[in-house]
């Protein structure tokens, strides 16, 4: 689920950090504002929504101190820079100015009949941004990225979202 590239080809200048507020030492350099973007307009309707709804939560909760596209792919499945298939993945750059994003698979979403079942199949893929952003979070404080305690952090942001909306 996670993927890194040490051959990553961007390079871009540092310009003009005194805009950047920085809330507590980090390991990566932004170069501009931050925020968190959803892009895919050919991804799954009801995912993307879902996702965007979640998204407006997350920026009132959260902080997006490097900016972080969230692109979604209208396939089934992911192919990591490993050769390996994830549902989503987040890329960690090497370099501290480089930014990261993630990916998501929605081609695998079947919009199923019943309310209940929606709102779970819809949940799993709010739980899988979750966890790239625990990854994102990491990555922005150390520049590594571990898998320890994401699963109990993701399923906390969203409990957390779930307590402020009846459908995800
Ligand atoms: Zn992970």
């Amino acid at each position: 689920m996670v993927t890194s590239c040490r051959n990553h080809g961007l390079r871009r200048r540092p310009v003009n950090r005194n805009v950047i507020r920085l809330k507590h030492m980090m390991w990566a350099t932004p170069y501009r504002t931050g925020g968190l973007r959803i892009r895919g307009h050919r991804a799954s309707t009801d995912v993307r929504d879902a996702i965007v709804r979640f998204s407006r939560w997350l920026r009132t909760a959260y902080t997006f101190p490097v900016r972080c596209p969230v692109y979604l792919s209208p396939h089934a499945e992911l192919t990591t820079m490993h050769g390996t298939t994830a549902s989503a993945t987040f890329f960690a750059p090497w370099q501290p100015n480089v930014e990261p994003y993630i990916r998501i698979a929605t081609g695998d979403y079947r919009r199923p009949s019943a309310t209940r079942d929606r709102d779970d199949a819809l949940a799993s893929y709010l739980h899988s941004l979750a966890h790239e952003l625990v990854h994102y979070w990491q990555w922005i404080d150390t520049g590594n990225i571990t898998e320890r305690g994401v699963i109990v952090r993701a399923t906390k942001i969203v409990d957390r979202y779930a307590l402020t909306t009846d459908h995800p």
